[in-house]
């Protein structure tokens, strides 16, 4: 089968695509013929060696996708070969098959097309433990969105409409700011914005905001906690940067800011808040009340083009690979 495969770390360039032989389900396991692979930061992290586990080569990058049950490994019961699942892995699924383990599939709403179904397990659970588990955002609360209209960016404002709070979203293009818009964004600033600072305090009543989904780091990390609100709590989720941030903790404390670091990997050991956020998923999405973004589409072939296109900041919603 043809499958992508990285064998040293650097640039999206250092991705090829080569036939290798198909993946075989082991105890446990299934294989799933894969219909839509998202791509997240994270993919061109783990290609780039910088990600936040060591990054094993040779391998096959892809960690989030949707496809068809093909066939099961021994003693795996509750899924039906034929039956479309979305799976969340730690690589491989850049490839026609793709194996893995039964117990972490994630069941596709009727409602969901395939790219949908791969758009949506990192972002959405992301986006919901940063407002809800993590950042225990209630309703009528300002939220700022970094990064507005990407694949978190997205499903956190409608994740954040839908719970009834309202969003201030900065992005670095018009474009970008009229997405946002369109999703139910109530403030839209250009992150590169000479006043952004005081235009984001000012859009949440002057305070400054309460929550702030930080996903740049790096210098722009102390803009965020001078654009939150005495008590703010400032979730941590990326550094698309790449740059280091500068933390001193007696800042935190002259404004009793709460920073919170998220990793949705080690979220996901916890069985009872993911089932939690997975039965307020279930609804939200199964109703059509929040729709996963389905961005740029690339074939297998053109894998390095499209973790370029993210990485260049080129992309809206979730960048999808159809092998
Ligand atoms: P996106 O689709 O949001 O793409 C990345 C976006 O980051 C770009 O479009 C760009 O938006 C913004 N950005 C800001 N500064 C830079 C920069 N210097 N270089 C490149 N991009 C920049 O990707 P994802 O939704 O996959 O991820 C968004 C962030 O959330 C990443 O930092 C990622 O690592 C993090 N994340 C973390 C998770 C976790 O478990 N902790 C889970 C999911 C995502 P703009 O042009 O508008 O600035």
């Amino acid at each position: 089968m043809k499958a992508i495969r990285v064998e040293r770390l650097g640039p999206p360039d250092v991705m090829e695509l080569q036939d290798v032989p198909a993946p075989t389900p082991g105890p446990g396991e299934v294989r799933i013929e894969v219909e839509a692979v998202g791509i997240n930061f994270a993919d061109v992290l783990s290609v780039a060696g910088e990600y936040l586990t060591r990054t094993r080569v040779p391998y096959t990058p892809g960690m989030e996708f949707a496809g068809i049950v093909e066939s099961l490994g021994e003693g795996v019961t509750g899924v039906q070969v034929g039956q479309r699942v979305a799976a969340l892995g730690g690589s491989g699924a850049l490839a026609r098959y793709s194996v893995v383990n039964a117990a972490g599939l994630i069941p596709v709403p009727e409602n969901l097309s395939g790219a949908q179904a791969a758009a949506f397990p990192v972002s959405y659970f992301t986006a919901y433990h940063g407002l809800k588990t993590l950042g225990r955002g209630v309703e009528g609360e300002w939220v700022l969105v970094q990064a507005a209209a990407g694949a978190l960016g997205t499903a956190s404002i409608q994740l954040a409409r839908a719970m009834g709070m309202h969003v201030i979203a900065l992005a670095s293009t018009d474009e970008k700011l009229a997405l946002a818009r369109d999703l139910g964004a109530d403030v839209t600033i250009l992150q590169d914005d000479p006043d952004r600072v005081q235009k984001v305090r000012d859009a949440a009543g002057g305070k400054g905001v309460p929550l702030i989904l930080e996903v740049v780091g790096g210098k722009r990390f102390q803009e965020s906690l001078d654009m939150a609100a005495p008590q703010g709590r400032i979730i941590v989720i990326g550094n698309a940067s790449r740059e280091q941030a500068n933390l001193r903790p007696v800042e935190l404390m002259k404004r009793n800011l709460t920073v919170t670091g998220l990793w949705l990997t080690s979220l996901m050991n916890d069985r009872a808040v993911t089932m939690q956020a997975a039965q307020a998923l279930a609804g939200l999405v199964g109703s059509g009340k929040v729709t996963p973004q389905v961005g740029p589409t690339y074939a297998l072939a053109d894998s390095a083009r499209a973790f370029q296109d993210l990485l260049d900041r080129k992309t809206t919603g979730k960048v999808i690979i159809e092998p």
